[in-house]
């Protein structure tokens, strides 16, 4: 609904209920604009179809990015994954290709960051939505009292593996979370190491004393995070 000058004051939702706002965002999602290749015949789905070494299906000719879109998705990813580091990777895959060392698109771990308006997001791993959550996933979550910053954990029920982290206002160092869930520990070990893991830059607020203050009520534990050690951090001695 717009106010008198045009302007977005109020969202009505289906169910009647209407929340006042000053601000709203759309998510409409992602679509390949890909009908220019309809006479090309070229293979075409929702986006370019591809194969792992990021091939159509005429030879020579590559898809990448976010026009790409994968016969079979790779583990949890979709078959068309519209993000930068995906188009990156895709880019840097097909340029060995092309120069003669054919090279298998292998994107390892799921990660992603963004920024929205002042508020910093980062996602390793799998972490699923409520809706969309797993038999064996359970999510650790702490917030801070005050300010926007909270991040949710994921792990296996059972053992307690390590699945993926949300961070909303916390940056985290993307090669532990990497090598952490390929040498799938599990989550007492991420929180007892978690300052390893922080990228804030110097002098910001930490709150690593409190996340593992919240883990060990919730789960009865009594982990004590360790000191930031950058010989851990890069895996050296
Ligand atoms: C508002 C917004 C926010 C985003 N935020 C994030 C984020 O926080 N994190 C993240 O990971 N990703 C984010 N993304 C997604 C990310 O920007 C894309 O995944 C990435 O840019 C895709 O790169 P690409 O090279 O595949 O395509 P593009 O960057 O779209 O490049 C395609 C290029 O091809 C050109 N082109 C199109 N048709 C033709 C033609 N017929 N002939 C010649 N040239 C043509 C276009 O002009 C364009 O320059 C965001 C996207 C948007 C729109």
């Amino acid at each position: 609904m717009a106010d008198e000058n045009g302007r977005i004051k109020s969202v009505v939702t289906d169910k009647e209920e209407i929340i006042e706002c000053q601000v709203v965002g759309l998510t409409p999602g992602v679509s390949p604009n890909v009908s220019f290749l309809n006479d090309s015949g070229i293979e075409l789905g929702r986006g370019i179809k591809v194969n792992r070494f990021l091939e159509t299906n005429i030879k020579d000719i590559y898809a990448i990015g976010d026009c790409a879109e994968q016969h079979e998705p790779i583990g949890n990813r979709r078959p068309i994954e519209a993000v930068w580091y995906t188009g990156r990777m895709m880019g840097e895959t097909v340029a060995q290709t092309i120069c003669g060392n054919r090279t298998e698109y292998k994107p390892g771990h799921w990660f992603n960051s963004a920024k929205f308006l002042d508020i910093e997001y980062q996602t390793y791993g799998w972490v699923f939505s409520t809706s969309g959550k797993k038999t064996y996933e359970q999510h650790f979550h702490w917030r801070h009292p005050a300010e926007k910053i909270c991040l949710t954990i994921a792990f296996d029920k059972e053992t307690r593996q390590f699945l993926g982290i949300n961070t909303f206002g916390i940056r985290m160092r993307h090669e532990i979370f990497d090598r952490w869930l390929n040498e799938e520990r599990d989550v007492m070990h991420v929180i007892k190491y978690l300052k390893d893991a922080n990228f804030d830059p110097e002098f910001y607020a930490v709150y690593e004393n409190e996340i593992a203050a919240k883990f060990n009520l919730e789960y009865g534990t009594d982990l004590k995070p360790e000191k930031k050690n950058w010989k851990r951090i890069f895996a050296i001695g």
